[in-house]
C-alpha cells in the first residue's frame, strides 16, 4: 500500500482510516462510513483512487436506502 505524499514528495506508505463523511447531493446531507488513507511519515492525507472510488460505491448506496440522507 504505497501512495505519493505531496508533503514527503516522494512514495511512501500509507494507513487507513474509517472515518463518517459527509457529503450533499440534491439539497440532502448524506453521512456514510468511508475511508481516508493518511502518509504514515507526515500523517498528510494522501489521495489514494482506490479509496476514493470505494467512498462513492458506499456514497451512492447511502443515497439509494437514503437512511443517511435527510
Ligand atoms: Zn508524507
Amino acid at each position: 500500500m504505497i501512495a505519493f505524499c505531496e508533503k514527503c514528495h516522494g512514495m511512501v506508505t500509507y494507513s487507513i482510516k474509517t472515518i463518517i463523511l459527509k457529503k450533499e447531493i440534491k439539497e440532502k446531507t448524506c453521512k456514510f462510513q468511508g475511508m481516508k488513507a493518511y502518509c504514515t511519515e507526515c500523517g498528510n492525507e494522501l489521495f489514494v483512487a482506490s479509496i476514493h472510488d470505494q467512498n462513492l460505491i458506499r456514497l451512492e448506496k447511502e443515497y439509494k436506502n437514503s437512511n443517511g440522507c435527510k
